[in-house]
């Protein structure tokens, strides 16, 4: 057997039930093959791709809290300290009822390879919890974020490991974990980004990683002859992601129809209404069925159905696998042009190469939507100086870095003779950088 179906066969032994930690590891080994192939004697006498795969460190604990009632209720809390070969542990906090250890690993690993495109010096990590802060009050939301830093704190820093927001983890979510972390540390560092403008936080960090999307979604369209410009889109998501990628696609002059969220989706053929989308979900937190009341002309479906829409451009910005393989040929039936992920792995393995078959650019998430994580690490950068940036600043070295991987993921795919193919060269270009880095240190 090959090395590299060696290394997938044992992660999968050992790891088992972890089926979407399975498909990150197996979609990106698949691709380092021209790397791996060149290198083998030396990867194998390194064990490099067996240390890729297993993360440093898997802290699990109990994340306990009382309810409104009274009642205790018992969380699962997660941090996977996957790689630090370029830098401290870097990636967010996913607050999802979905949540388990195959899926905190995929992420992490996915973020080792993200965080390395961005020319940044951040390792890869991520973490989370089975809460669901659907739902929740105030005070609850407050006292499962107490309980869970208050065994974090243990294992972060400003220079070991800096979580940030992920789904479920907002701008609340992460000024309640710093508040507990400096209770109990004592310290101001910078040891979450994410944070309030008024304690740290960055510029543009809240609309990033939608921005850095249609950044590098326009980079890619323009090497291949078109523009975002009087394109119809369709993004899925309503979150953080969704909201700013819509907004910025509809800036540069696309019109942008759908979004969506766990329970259904909106139509609107006028173009969705980015004020009254932010107005639901950032300030009210309802659900998508209150956009009728600010735009009645639009439709509102219960269940998926976003990528069944004639769109030239798709967005995935809501979760992993929501694009599939009958959504990739509905895609390439009504003519989409290009696919970018603004979500982490949301296009599964199957429909990935459907569409890369049919032509159909497509930009992997841990390239298309880098720009959070790189915004995070600017932040990062601001507190170390105890300075902050202006908009226009940050905006612009946002711009910068998504070129940058624009650039480094296509160079690398005409490298290795696969022009094009931005799946093979993003995960090629993060590998290199990761793997020279932890050749050099030794083991
Ligand atoms: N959760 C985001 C991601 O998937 C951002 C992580 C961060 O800013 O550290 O990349």
């Amino acid at each position: 057997m090959d090395y590299i179906s060696e290394v997938i066969e044992m992660v999968i032994r050992k790891n088992p039930s972890e089926y979407e930690f399975h498909q990150a590891v197996k979609e990106v080994l698949e691709s380092l093959r021209p790397v791996v192939e060149a290198n083998e004697e030396k990867f194998r006498r390194e064990a490099l791709l067996e240390r890729l795969v297993e993360p440093d460190r898997q802290i699990l604990f109990k994340v306990p809290w009382v309810d409104d009632k009274g009642n205790v209720q018992v969380n699962t809390g997660y941090r996977i300290q996957f790689n630090n070969a370029i830098g401290p542990y870097k990636g967010g906090l996913r607050l999802h009822p979905s949540v388990n250890k195959g899926i905190i690993k995929f992420l992490g690993f996915e973020q080792i390879f993200k965080n390395s495109l961005t020319g940044l010096p951040i390792g890869g990590g991520k973490g989370g919890s089975d809460f669901d802060p659907k739902g929740k009050s105030d005070r609850e939301v407050l006292a499962f974020c107490k309980s869970f830093m208050t065994e974090l704190c243990k294992y972060i820093g400003a220079d070991t490991d800096v979580p940030a927001g992920d789904i479920g983890t907002g701008a609340r979510e992460i000024g309640y974990l710093y508040g507990q972390y400096k209770k109990i540390k004592g310290t101001c560092e910078g040891v979450l980004t994410g944070k309030g403008l008024t304690y740290g936080g960055s510029l543009v960090r809240t609309e990033a990683t939608g921005f850095g999307l249609v950044y590098l979604t326009e980079e890619m369209l323009k090497a291949h002859g078109h523009s975002i410009a009087g394109k119809t889109v369709a993004v899925s998501g309503a979150g953080n992601v969704a909201i700013y990628a819509a907004a910025k696609a509809m800036e540069l002059g696309a019109k942008v129809v759908t979004v969506s969220d766990s329970n259904g989706w909106i139509y609107d053929k006028a173009g969705i209404d980015v004020k009254a989308l932010k107005e639901i979900k950032e300030v009210r937190r309802e659900r998508l069925t209150e956009y009728l009341k600010f735009r009645p002309e639009a439709e509102y479906h219960e269940g998926q159905g976003v990528w069944q829409v004639k769109c030239d451009i798709a967005l995935p910005c809501a979760t992993q696998n929501e694009l599939l393989l009958e959504d990739a040929k509905a895609l390439a039936e009504n003519g989409c042009i290009a696919v970018a992920e603004g979500a982490n792995m949301p296009t599964d393995l199957e429909a990935t190469k459907y569409l890369q078959d049919k032509g159909i650019l497509f930009a992997p998430g841990k390239a298309a939507n880098a720009g959070g994580v790189a915004t995070s690490a600017l932040e990062m950068s601001q507190n170390s100086e105890r300075l902050s940036w202006t908009f226009e600043e940050v905006d612009e070295k946002l711009k910068g870095i998504m070129k940058n991987i624009f650039f480094n993921m296509s160079d690398a795919a005409k490298e290795y003779g696969a022009e094009g193919n931005y799946v093979l060269g993003a995960n090629i270009a993060g590998f290199l950088k990761v793997a020279d880095a932890m050749m050099a240190q030794g083991i």
